[in-house]
C-alpha cells in the first residue's frame, strides 16, 4: 500500500494531536495485552499522552484530530516536512469528524451560542488531507487499536496494509443481530467500512459511519432501501453528515 525509505531497527514514530477529543490517542495507549510488543518495535520519540520526551526526528506521524485554528497549519506542515510516513487516524483527521458539525452554522454563531461570545481563535473543521499530502487513513471514532497496531506494523515491517472493503452489515449479520431496519431505524452499516466489530448496531445503536464509506457502495440502492422502509431522507443525510466521511453523497 507504500513505498518507504526510512531504515529498518527501531523505527521513530511520533504522536500529534490537533483538534480533538484525543480519545483516539488514548486508544493506543490504553494499557492492554499487546502493548509491550507493540512498542517493542518503535522507538516513540514524541506521544504526549504517554510520555514527557519530545524529539523531532520520527519517520512515521501518527496524526489525530482536524485543523481548526491557523497555528495548527503551521504546525501540521512542519510534521508532514519531517515525517516519511504520516497516517491520519481517527475520522477527526481522516474526514473532519464530529468538529465538522461546527461547520453547519455560521462561525460567530457557534462561538457566541458555545463560547458567550468571548473571542475564541477558530475556523471552519478542514480534514488533515485538506492541508497536507497523507500516506494512509486509519478512520473511526475512535480508532480501532488493534487496527492502528496491525497497520503500524505493517508499515514497519514493509508489509500490505489494508482496511477491510466490505460494510458493517458483514460483521453485524454474522452476530444474528436482528436489522435496525427492520425495527424502524435508519442504520448506516450497508454503506459503512467495517472493521469495528458491527459495535454499534450490536449494541441496539445505528450505525453512524464513522469509517466512512466501504469500497464500491451503492448509494442509490441503499436510499431506495430507505424510502422502501419509509423512514426519512432527511434523516438519513443526517446521519451521513454526523462525521463528515460521506460528504460525497449529501448531494445525491
Ligand atoms: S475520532 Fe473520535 S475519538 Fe478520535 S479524536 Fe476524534 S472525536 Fe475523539
Ligand atoms: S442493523 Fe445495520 S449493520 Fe446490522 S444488518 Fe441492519 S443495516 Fe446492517
Ligand atoms: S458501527 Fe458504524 S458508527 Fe459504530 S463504530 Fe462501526 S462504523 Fe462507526
Amino acid at each position: 500500500m507504500n513505498h518507504l525509505g526510512f531504515k529498518m531497527d527501531k523505527v521513530k514514530v511520533g504522536s500529534f494531536d490537533f483538534t480533538c477529543c484525543e480519545g483516539c490517542q488514548l486508544q493506543l495507549a490504553n494499557k492492554e495485552s499487546t502493548l509491550p510488543d507493540f512498542l517493542n518495535l518503535l522507538d516513540i520519540r514524541n506521544f504526549r499522552e504517554i510520555s514527557s520526551e519530545r524529539h523531532n526526528d520520527y519517520d512515521i506521524a501518527l496524526v489525530e484530530g482536524s485543523i481548526t485554528r491557523s497555528d495548527e497549519i503551521d504546525r501540521l506542515k512542519a510534521i508532514r516536512a519531517q515525517a516519511t510516513v504520516l497516517i491520519a487516524f481517527g475520522s477527526c483527521a481522516c474526514f473532519g469528524g464530529v468538529n465538522n458539525l461546527k461547520n453547519r452554522i455560521p462561525q460567530d454563531e457557534a462561538i457566541r451560542e458555545v463560547y458567550d461570545g468571548k473571542t475564541i481563535d477558530t475556523m471552519p473543521s478542514m480534514k488533515i488531507s485538506d492541508i497536507v499530502q497523507v500516506d494512509l487513513s486509519i478512520p473511526g471514532c475512535p480508532v480501532s487499536k488493534e487496527e492502528v497496531e496491525r497497520i503500524v506494523i505493517g508499515v514497519v515491517t514493509r508489509s500490505q496494509v489494508s482496511l477491510p472493503k466490505y460494510p458493517v452489515c458483514v460483521d453485524c449479520k454474522q452476530k444474528l443481530n436482528t436489522c435496525l431496519f427492520d425495527l424502524g431505524e435508519i442504520c448506516l452499516g450497508p454503506i459503512s467500512r467495517a472493521g469495528c466489530d458491527a459495535v454499534c448496531p450490536t449494541g441496539k445503536t445505528p450505525c453512524l459511519g464513522c469509517r466512512g464509506p466501504a469500497d464500491d457502495i451503492n448509494f442509490a440502492s441503499f436510499k431506495q432501501l430507505v424510502k422502501d422502509k419509509q423512514l426519512s431522507i432527511a434523516d438519513m443525510r443526517e446521519k451521513l453528515s454526523f462525521y463528515n466521511g460521506f460528504a460525497e453523497y449529501l448531494d445525491t
